[in-house]
């Protein structure tokens, strides 16, 4: 496995990659693996012949105040399993390397990254995006694996490969969870146990939502007043949103007539979780 630090060493292995006629299959992350990232580069070298994954701690997608600093790290663990994975090339470049003094450009997606999350993590996305535009150029894949447990960024990432006619392919992969259901995120590491335990009621009320939505309801106010109350059982639990809205546009939806993505973010003492579920009314 190639451990590559440079953009220009990314782009000469992947273009050496392609010569040979391989199709590369790309996972972005930050690190701090769990059986969720495993899962997007199982279906990474399902789909292509070479795999590639970046790690890197992205400073711009950060506020003030969030957790940079303390965001759990463990390379050597993270290349151990990468290597177990039949990873072929890990990316894993420096700050300096993404934004080297002087650079400016930012990649933005307006709208879609102004809700749901957008509202609380200001310039966020604007991060996300800025950084998957330069990883790309980079590593130049023809598939880009994503989690559908980040599904503002999922559709974010979209629209822009769209919009700015990357020639990557998007490939979103399901949630992986715990056995209680609690969506796996690097962040879990800030929860205790008896937090861990608490925090998987935020899969419950989506569940809740989900089972309401099949059964008949269509009433998005009446949806989320159900999960907010099964959720403020929870003291330890501290709601931020929870979110009705369309899988593409993530307009919010006050009366269900088809799919509909059912998120939240909820803040768990240290920790800012979020989840989500695709509802579907029976038909
Ligand atoms: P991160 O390292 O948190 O930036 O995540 C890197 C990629 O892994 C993103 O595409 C995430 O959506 C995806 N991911 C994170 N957690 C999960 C999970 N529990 N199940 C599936 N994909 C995930």
């Amino acid at each position: 496995m190639k451990i590559i630090r440079k953009a220009a060493g990314m782009r000469s292995f992947s273009e050496s990659e392609r010569r040979k006629g391989k199709r590369i299959a790309f996972v972005p992350t930050m690190g701090y693996l769990h059986e969720g990232h495993l899962s997007l580069l199982r279906r990474a070298r399902k789909i292509g012949d070479t795999t590639v994954m970046s790690i890197f701690i992205n400073p711009l997608q950060f506020g003030p105040g969030e957790d940079f600093k303390r965001y759990p790290r463990a390379m050597k663990r993270d290349l151990m399993l990468a290597k177990r994975e039949g990873c072929h090339a890990v990316f894993i470049p420096g700050s300096g390397e993404m934004y080297p003094a002087g650079e400016k450009t930012r990649v933005e997606v307006p709208g879609l990254s102004d809700v749901l999350c957008g509202k609380t993590r200001k310039g966020h996305f604007v991060g996300v995006t800025t950084v998957v535009a330069k990883l790309l150029n980079a590593v130049n894949p023809h598939f880009l694996i994503l989690g559908r447990k980040d599904v503002q960024q999922a559709v974010i990432i979209e629209r822009m490969v769209k919009d700015l006619r990357f020639a990557a392919k998007v490939v979103v992969c399901p949630t992986v969870r715990e056995k209680g259901g609690l969506a796996l995120s690097s962040r879990n590491k800030y929860l205790s146990e008896r937090e861990k335990s608490d925090a998987r009621v935020l899969f419950r009320a989506l569940s809740l939502g989900k089972r309401l939505v099949r059964d008949g309801e269509k009433s998005a106010r009446v949806i989320k007043a159900n999960m907010k109350r099964l959720i403020g059982r929870y003291q330890s639990i501290d709601l931020e949103y929870v979110s009705i809205v369309h899988p593409k546009s993530l307009e919010e939806i006050r009366t269900i007539k088809g799919d509909a993505i059912i998120a939240l973010a909820a803040r768990v003492r240290k920790a800012r979780l979020i989840d989500n579920v695709l509802a579907r009314p029976k038909r």
